[in-house]
């Protein structure tokens, strides 16, 4: 059941293009769906997390003087041995993070499509030759990588998290340790041990396991790490912020409390079809899941009722048993416990509960991290549900009778990540879209982010971008160099 690709990778690091043995503390790695052991991971030493700065750090120079073209072909054949491997590689992540293994399986894949999509960006590198006030000078702006970076990420999406950061950090030409969630740890190996049959040479890719507060802390705090590429909360994020202990570039991609309006003027069907699916797919364990949803007082009880349906109507398994699943055990019991909070305090504060609320029934249910898809109607912002990202298969619902009023309530929260808009009303688009104080504003559709377009927040929830030519640019440093030009003598 444990898969035989996870089994090479229990105990082990990946440094300097080898898997080795750990010699650090030992933690369980559980099955969410069960609660059973799947294999343990050793939280890396502070000797081990030095080997692999120093291994990153001595690749760097060779790495970021290969001609694009063969950083290129590195990912492109990377992202074909990934491609190759697909089931092998969903079954690990499904038998540590509780995702079906379809849904897995789509993962992985996109995860080889960011390494042809960033293949294709690492050849396109340029920069600009800027005029300057006289015409004996001009000024070269070209971009240079900016060298050891230190990847944390969290375990929503064990595989693609990953990805836009190993993809964008080597089509720029740095060097990159990965430091993936305690909880899902043997996906980073798995795309390591591809990392390794694609030939990329030792040392540019290099994965630790541990915990954050230690292995995290530790590359944050190294003085030879030169970056660090954060996705989680928005709490570990500005304690990064705050305790790195010197100037060090930072992208933080952090929480999320993502609004859906849904107006007068919706294709409702299309709405809740829509709603449905981002505010439960992965369980809501998506920083741009749908958290709340404001809906226009004449079609918000055909909402509501709409929504009930399509909630109750998912189906809720063991993602190895049942592969196409809409969805599986949440990943551990924090996210669920988190959930049940903001349920029962929606539900004293006089929400209506419209659809789940509860762990769904059988034997098979028992153990797992499991739980319905929940809605909860006539929410307000005094309510959890509506404030604070849940992160777990929960959204409220609440209807309003104005557009500003829609958007007030929208942008009334610290985060700035993702939001929705329903209309067919092109006015409403315009209008709404632009009020909107986020990063992606998605807009009859639920697909915030694609791999071509920037992705990322603001206020709390973070600085920087992935994703698309951007996501690329963060690895980068801009050097000026600025020339003066003799005319040629003899003239
Ligand atoms: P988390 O607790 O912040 O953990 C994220 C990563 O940081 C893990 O690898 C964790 O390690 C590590 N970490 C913890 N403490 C650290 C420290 N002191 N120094 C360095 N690293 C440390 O987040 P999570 O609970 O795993 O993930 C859920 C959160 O991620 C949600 O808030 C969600 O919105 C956010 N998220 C954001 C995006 C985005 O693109 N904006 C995408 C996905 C998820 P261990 O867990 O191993 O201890
Ligand atoms: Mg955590």
């Amino acid at each position: 059941m444990t898969g035989e690709m996870l089994s090479q990778f229990v105990g082990k690091h990946f440094v300097a293009g080898e898997f080795v043995s750990g010699e650090g503390e030992l933690v369980a790695v559980e099955n969410p769906a069960t609660t059973d052991p799947i294999g343990e991971i050793r939280i890396a030493t502070p000797a081990e997390i030095d080997r692999a700065v120093s291994a990153a750090r001595a690749a760097f120079p060779a790495w970021a003087d290969a001609p694009a073209k063969k950083r290129a072909d590195a990912l492109h054949r990377l992202g074909n041995a990934i491609a190759a491997d697909a089931d092998a590689m969903a079954t690990v992540m499904t038998l540590e993070q509780g995702k079906p293994v379809n849904e897995a399986r789509g993962e992985i894949l996109k995860l080889a499509e960011a390494c042809h999509f960033y293949a294709e960006e690492a050849v396109r590198v340029h920069g600009e030759i800027v005029p300057n006030d006289t015409t004996d000078s001009e000024s070269h702006v070209v971009r240079e990588p900016i060298g050891v970076v230190g990847a944390i990420t969290p375990w929503n999406y064990p595989a693609e998290l990953i990805g836009w950061k190993l993809c964008g950090a080597l089509a720029a030409g740095c060097t990159i340790i990965i430091k993936p969630a305690e909880l899902t740890p043997f996906t980073a190996l798995a795309i390591a041990a591809k990392v390794k049959e694609a030939g990329i040479p030792d040392g540019v890719v290099n994965v630790l396991t541990g915990s954050g507060s230690t292995v995290g802390q530790a590359l944050v705090e190294h003085p030879d790490v030169d970056k660090i590429a954060f996705t989680g909360s928005s709490s570990v994020g500005l304690h990064i912020q705050r305790t790195c202990p010197r100037i060090k570039r930072l992208s933080l991609e952090l929480g999320g409390n993502c609004p859906m309006i849904v107006t007068a003027k919706a294709d409702l069907a299309a709405a809740i079809k829509g709603a449905a699916r981002r505010s439960f797919r992965n369980n809501g364990q998506i920083c741009i899941a749908i958290n709340r949803i404001y809906v226009a007082r004449p079609v918000y009880d055909e909402f509501v009722t709409g929504l009930a349906s399509a909630a109750d109507a998912l189906t809720v398994a063991n993602g190895i048993d049942k592969p196409d699943a809409d969805v599986g055990a949440m990943a551990s019991a924090e996210p669920l416990d988190k959930t049940i909070d903001h349920l029962k305090d929606a539900l004293e504060k006089g929400a209506r509960l419209v659809a789940g609320g509860a762990r769904p029934e059988g034997e098979q249910f028992a153990r797992g991290h499991f739980f319905r898809p929940t809605v909860v109607a006539e929410c307000d912002h005094t309510m959890k549900v509506m404030t604070e990202e849940t992160f777990g298969p929960l959204v409220g619902v609440m209807p309003f009778d104005s557009l500003d009023e829609a958007v007030r309530l929208s942008n009334d929260t610290p985060y700035g990540l993702a939001s929705y808009l329903y209309t067919t009303d092109a006015s409403e688009i315009r209008y709404v879209s632009r009020k909107l104080d986020y990063g992606n504003v998605a807009v009859n559709n639920v697909d915030a982010g694609v791999m071509n377009a920037p992705y990322g927040g603001r206020k709390q929830s973070g600085v920087g971008y992935e994703h698309g030519r951007e996501g690329m640019l963060e690895y980068f440093n801009f050097k000026h160099i600025r020339i003066r030009l003799d005319q040629p003598e003899g003239l």
